[in-house]
């Protein structure tokens, strides 16, 4: 479904990914893990050219973003926009429209970017408001909503643009303790119904249950791709050893 090869990104003298692959079947639940500053946040950011790799490719169903050669063009720029809605991102703050509702906000993609008649979107966007637990807050704004409520509605928003993949960027870290399990769940649903997920978490637990194969980034490197029953109980690295020490 996503295939990211000889990823490479610096910014100024600090080169934070050196050659990353990553391939994401379809269905399948990656996650991220790793120290701070090891580049998953950039990867992500990388994976939906919200940030242009410095060289390397991005494939998305088929289509090709080579960041290695010439960058003009129409073309490229409209592929790169169509990668960008098929890889919908969730991110740690919810980056919700704070003057709009929880409707307003997951309506506003498949309106102005799918380009879907009002009174679909609107259909569309309450089945997703119920499938998070959300139909009795279709009308509050943000500012009314707690933190999991937030980032219940950032998950239906990107839902809402029926992507290929979605991206989570360490959604509960936000979150105070009590608030994470709601949206852990809702992610789990996901799961369940087959969505093609990469998750940045530190949740070992959600992990541990979610994932399909578990990725294990150091200072810019893949250091290991495993399923999550080896990387948590046996993992062959010590650098992953000492990390899942510190993290329980
Ligand atoms: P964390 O777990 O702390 O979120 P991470 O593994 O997600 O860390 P990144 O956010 O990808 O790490 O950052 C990797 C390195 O790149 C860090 O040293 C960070 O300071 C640096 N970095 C990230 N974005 C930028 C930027 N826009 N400009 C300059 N440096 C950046």
């Amino acid at each position: 479904a996503i295939h990211a090869q000889g990823l490479h990104k610096r910014f100024g003298d600090l080169e934070v990914l050196k050659s990353v692959d990553l391939t994401v079947r379809s269905g399948e639940v990656v996650v991220i893990m790793g120290p701070s500053g090891s580049g998953k946040t950039t990867l992500l950011r990388c994976l939906n050219l919200l940030e242009e790799p410095d060289a390397g490719s991005i494939t998305v169903r088929g289509r090709t973003v080579d960041c290695s050669g010439p960058r003009q063009g129409r073309g490229r720029r409209r592929l790169i926009r169509d990668i960008r809605v098929r890889t919908a991102m969730v991110f740690q703050q919810f980056n919700l429209f704070p003057h709009m509702t929880a409707l307003q906000n997951v309506i506003e993609g498949p309106i102005h970017v799918r380009r879907l008649p009002r009174s679909y979107a609107i259909e569309v966007g309450e089945r997703l408001l119920a499938r998070v637990g959300l139909s009795d807050k279709r009308d509050e704004h943000p500012a009314r909503l707690s933190g999991g409520q937030k980032q219940r509605v950032a998950i239906a928003r990107a839902l809402a643009m029926e992507p290929e993949v979605i991206l989570f960027d360490e959604p509960t870290s936000a979150l105070d303790p009590e608030l994470r399990a709601e949206v852990l769940q809702a992610i789990k649903n996901l799961a369940a119904h087959g969505m093609t997920m990469v998750i940045v978490t530190h949740e070992i637990a959600f992990a541990r249950e979610v994932a399909n194969r578990v990725v294990f980034m150091d200072k810019g490197y893949i250091l290991e791709e495993q399923s999550p029953s080896v990387f948590f109980s046996d993992p062959a690295n010590t650098r992953i050893r000492s990390f899942l020490r510190l993290m329980s």
